[in-house]
């Protein structure tokens, strides 16, 4: 079993990529990878943490360097996955460090708008609940729900995060013709995350994945925690069409969601070795590195 899309505490997850590592050793998974929003920068600690367990004489879960990017094309918002991030990372790095400076000052507007609704937080607090570098809005959500000003993480959205809340400011966010050069540029394996999200039809899906394949789109993730079982039907059977690599994962972020389980999901995933596999050897057909 494997779980190639996971959040450590670089970004909004709450483990640290130690932590991530040897839960993902604990719980038997043969891969995983980290793939932390719009930061590279848990994968060190990630590396260092399976050397460790190599060290020990410890068969630890092979990490594969990954990110998630939010992107649009056209009028869609969704995610992307860079899975084999190299170590040197180049111009994507350059770009990932413009969005954290991007993604600190739009947390500064959102603090404001949040202290003229006269609500009891500052950027200090978010900060302390943040640990890592890509700080946003699920932290002070956690923040809100800690000092009881919501009831609940979803609140926090509903009333004041979420795109109709009060205090709302959208991110600063790549194309994904950007993203996939980015991707490409650095000899990651670019593949679109959880395509359940973007609301659209099997022909509407499929010619959008089509526009995204002809601008370096190499795989599709359609193994994942909140996907049908139909869904990944439809899923597979249009990366078999368009000959895209199939990845599979949990979205694990810790404790903020606990009904995900780190490789299981909500129960009944599971993303066999065999995807990792296939990728690798599609990789080493375009000649790279795995
Ligand atoms: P950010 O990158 O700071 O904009 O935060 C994005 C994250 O916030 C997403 O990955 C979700 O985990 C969470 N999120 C965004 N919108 C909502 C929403 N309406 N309800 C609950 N969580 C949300
Ligand atoms: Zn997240
Ligand atoms: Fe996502
Ligand atoms: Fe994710």
């Amino acid at each position: 079993m494997i779980d190639l899309h996971t959040h450590s505490t670089a970004s909004d997850g709450t483990e640290t990529p130690t932590a991530l590592m040897e839960l993902a050793a604990a719980t038997g998974l043969s891969a995983i990878g980290l793939t932390d929003h719009d930061t590279l920068s848990g994968l060190e600690e990630a590396r260092q943490a399976t050397a460790r367990m190599t060290e020990a004489g410890q068969t630890g879960p092979e990490l594969i360097a990954g990110v998630e990017l939010s992107v649009t094309h056209a009028e869609h918002s969704f995610h992307l996955l860079g899975l084999y991030i190299p170590q040197e990372a180049g111009a994507l790095q350059t770009a990932l460090s413009r969005l954290i400076e991007s993604r600190n000052a739009r947390n500064e507007v959102i603090i404001r708008k949040l202290k003229a609704l006269n609500l009891d937080i500052c950027m200090e607090d978010v900060l302390a609940k943040a640990g890592g570098e890509a700080v946003g809005r699920p932290h002070i959500a956690q923040v809100l729900h800690e000092k009881r000003i919501v009831t609940s993480f979803q609140e926090a959205f509903d009333r004041y995060l979420g795109s109709r809340g009060k205090a709302y400011v959208p991110k600063e966010v790549l194309t994904a013709a950007e993203a996939l050069a980015l991707l490409q540029d650095c000899g990651a394996t670019p593949v679109l995350a959880h395509p359940f999200f973007i609301k659209l039809g099997a022909t509407g899906l499929a010619e959008l994945v089509t526009a995204l394949r002809s601008l370096g789109l190499d795989g599709i993730e359609a193994y994942y925690t909140e996907h049908t079982p139909s869904q990944t039907q439809q899923y597979l059977a249009l990366a078999k069409r368009l000959d895209l690599a199939v990845t599979g994962g949990s979205d694990f972020h810790g404790t903020v969601k606990p009904e995900i389980t780190l490789g299981r999901g909500k129960g009944s995933l599971l993303v066999a070795d065999a995807l990792l596999n296939q990728l690798k050897e599609r990789r080493v057909r375009k000649g790279l590195p795995v």
